[in-house]
């Protein structure tokens, strides 16, 4: 029986991890999960037939799989399952992580015979829930044949290059989300200072050339609403175009545009709150404007 664990049962961990144990049962394999909070473990293996595990237990599964903040967590969690890993097994990093980090994890699990995937997901907590990620990898691509038959909460495996490719892609790709959003939020808010409804507004451009997933569903549903539904945390929006900053100067690249964004996300993360969702750094912007998007 082939042996899965999960770890990092968040808003994203929980629902990838349950749609693991669905599948699991036509594949002969079992589930095993850990959180860092334990009691949100044992409540998963209650609601969806997964088993509640320590750490170690987890570190001798087949295929690993974490969802964690950053790739410092995932530094963590190596660190104690390190004595108990098992050779010949896989380690699939869901998490939005660092390109650096990958390339070091990747060569301290190679020590070990444990193959490392960077494999961060997008589509959001909905996408999650729906078993409808886009996962983008880095690493060897043998490997990610061999575990492509578990990602039961994949819609879309791409295998995007070597390893850190994954965490590379994921980072700009947040970074282009930070730019879309923020400069539509400015475009809404010298729109509303000139006295425009701004659905209107949004109903033109979502017709026309400066439309975006932020003017097509973020802004309208989370923003002009108000209700800013915490899914997806502003901090951890800021730290990936932070990760994409990196990326340019490790490639001596030049994107000014991104490590502006990064910037103001930062800035807006500590005005407004890490743990608010990402959209919630609209009020950041209608600050600066004395105004207010809806
Ligand atoms: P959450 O904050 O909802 O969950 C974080 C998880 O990490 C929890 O299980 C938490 O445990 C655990 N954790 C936090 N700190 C530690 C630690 N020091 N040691 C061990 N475990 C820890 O985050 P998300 O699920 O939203 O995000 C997870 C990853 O997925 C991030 O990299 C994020 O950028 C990425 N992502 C998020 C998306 C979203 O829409 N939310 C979309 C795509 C990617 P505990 O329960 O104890 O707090």
């Amino acid at each position: 029986m082939t042996t899965l664990a999960f770890l990092g049962l968040g808003a994203m961990g929980a629902p990838m991890a349950a749609h693991l144990a669905t599948h699991a049962r036509d594949q002969q394999a079992r589930v095993l999960v850990w959180n860092r909070t334990a009691g949100k473990a044992e409540a998963h293996a209650q609601a969806h037939g997964t088993q509640a595990a320590t750490l170690a237990q987890v570190a001798a599964a087949d295929v690993i799989f974490t969802c964690l903040p950053t790739s410092a967590e995932v530094d963590e969690v190596l660190d104690q399952m390190r004595p108990h890993l098992r050779p010949g097994a896989t380690w699939v990093d869901c998490t939005s992580g660092h390109p650096e980090a990958a390339t070091r994890q990747a060569a301290e699990l190679a020590a070990q015979q444990v193959t490392f995937l960077d494999a961060p997901v997008s589509g959001g907590t909905v996408g999650a829930q729906q078993g409808r990620l886009t996962v983008m990898v880095g690493g060897n691509a043998a490997a990610l044949d061999a575990v492509r038959p578990h990602l039961a909460f994949a819609g879309k495996v791409v295998h995007v290059g070597d390893t850190g490719t994954g965490f590379a892609v994921k980072a700009v790709n947040n970074a282009l989300l930070g730019v879309t959003l923020w400069a539509t939020g400015e475009g809404l808010a010298v729109l509303g200072r000139a006295g425009v409804n701004l659905s209107a507004a949004l109903e033109v451009i979502n017709a026309s050339s400066g439309r975006s997933n932020s003017s097509e569903n973020l802004i309208p549903q989370r923003v002009l609403t108000r209700e800013f539904p915490a899914t997806f945390a502003l901090g951890l929006l800021a730290k990936d175009a932070g990760i994409a900053t990196d990326l340019t100067q490790s490639v001596q690249g030049s994107a000014p545009v991104l490590a502006q964004v990064a910037a103001l996300l930062r800035a807006a993360q500590r005005v407004v709150g890490a743990q608010e969702d990402h959209t919630a750094a609209l009020k950041f912007i209608e600050a600066m404007n004395e105004t207010v998007i809806q």
